[in-house]
């Protein structure tokens, strides 16, 4: 049986963080009823919409267990009545992003679970929750446990008052100082922050003090990003354009970025969290399961506006706006934008690329059996200019040119 990922992407906020390059809107809270209402229909009734769309899913041979194999209701697994689920997937992980999921009411977040425990075969060892320190309360806390969400991945993005404020996050410092303990005490035990090196006003000193402070709360696993230059965000038009709006004056150099990078890969290896993958590092045990899928292409479905799935044979992604997904969901269809059947080529693509991402690295043994291709020649300039670095079959960055990884993958994909 394999495992398989549930991705449910809910695109509402309260504001537009100046750097934010997400199809995410802010709405009003009357909004969410009818999405989550949306979602739960979208998975309900995943296989036929897919199929209405041409996507392959689900059209393999249907379940052979008998009704009495199937796990009990009390083990918080069942087959919706009438429903033949696949029976090559199991779901063990389910990941609320956004968007800011933490908004909804945590009795629609259960919904949507309700609506995955009914339809699929699940055994959940993994249910993210992302969330903003500041919609987090004792009450909401509770309630998310018992739907079941077991790790909260928080966008702290950085401990410095003045750089949330220019980047227009709606928490601040204390927030998290405060959300912390609750959700300690309503007993999660996995926590993620996130970290943003690059944002406005951000400097060598202050960036020190947001590792500092994210080390002295320990979380479980640390995510830490670039900021992202593009036009899909405020702050990226105006540096795009050399503008000074949004504190793009006040904009760190690439070069301090890549600096801050390696100051967090220092700090954190210091502290006995592992680097496991380029912007990811995990206490022991708590890499993310779900988020491994995504590098280790192992399938997923994504629900919701925007959501993407990989069902190993193709690649597909649902419309980006909300409004739009909920009301074709009502009509009875789902709206698939970029459906793609994933070739030998480009699967390969993908693996060079996710598993470099990855510090366990590539095993170019497997590669060249799976996809009958020798890859010694494609790397061996790589290594020559000290980019990757080769142990037995297995190949992977260098640690000190993982703040250029990109550089590395420009030239991998020549
Ligand atoms: S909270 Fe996240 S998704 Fe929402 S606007 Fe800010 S960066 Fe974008």
């Amino acid at each position: 049986m394999k495992n398989l990922g549930i991705y449910v992407q809910v695109p509402f906020c309260q504001t537009k963080c100046t750097y934010c390059n997400f199809h995410t809107g802010v709405v009003a809270k009357e909004r969410f009823a009818p999405y989550v209402e949306a979602v739960c229909r979208e998975i309900r009734g995943h296989r036929e919409l897919l199929r209405a769309v041409g996507v392959e899913w689900g059209t393999g041979p249907a379940a052979s267990l008998g009704t009495s194999e199937w796990p009990q209701p009390d083990q918080g697994n069942r087959v919706a009545s009438g429903e033949r689920e696949e029976s090559e997937y199991l779901v063990d992980t389910v990941y609320f992003g956004g968007g800011t999921p933490s908004l909804l009411e945590p009795r629609q977040l259960q919904e949507n679970l309700a609506a995955i425990r009914e339809t699929f075969r699940t055994e959940f060892r993994e249910v993210t929750l992302e969330a903003d320190p500041e919609t987090v309360g004792a009450e909401k806390a509770a309630a998310w446990v018992s739907a079941g969400i077991s790790r909260v991945s928080f966008g702290v993005q950085s401990f410095s008052d003045k750089e949330l404020a220019a980047a227009g996050r709606m928490h601040r410092r204390n927030d998290v100082y405060r959300a912390v303990p609750i959700l300690r005490s309503a007993g999660i035990e996995n926590i993620s922050f996130d970290l943003i090196a690059g944002l406005p006003h951000q400097t060598k000193e202050s960036w020190k003090q947001s590792l500092a402070e994210l080390i002295r709360l320990a979380p479980e696993h640390v995510s830490v990003y670039l900021l992202e230059v593009d036009e899909g965000s405020r702050l990226g038009t105006e540096l795009l354009q050399g503008g000074r709006r949004y504190s793009a004056g006040a904009v760190p150099s690439e070069d301090e970025m890549a600096e801050f990078y390696e100051m967090a890969q220092e700090a954190l290896g210091e502290t006995g969290y592992r680097h496991y993958e380029i912007s990811n590092w995990a206490k022991p045990g708590f890499e993310s399961k779900h988020n491994l899928k995504y590098w280790r292409r192992q399938p997923y479905l994504g629900f919701g506006a925007g959501a993407h799935s990989f069902s190993g044979r193709q690649r597909w992604a649902n419309a980006h706006d909300a409004a739009e997904y909920v009301s074709a969901i009502e009509r009875g269809s789902v709206p698939v934008e970029q459906l793609e059947t994933v070739t030998a080529e480009m699967a390969l693509e993908e693996e060079l690329f996710l598993g470099l991402r990855q510090l366990d690295g590539i095993d170019m043994g497997r590669i060249e059996q799976e996809y009958g291709v020798t890859l010694g020649e494609r790397f061996a300039p790589l290594a020559e200019a000290g980019l990757v670095e080769q142990h037995g079959s297995v190949v992977r960055l260098a640690e000190e040119k993982l703040s250029v990884s990109n550089e590395v993958f420009v030239e991998l994909m020549r």
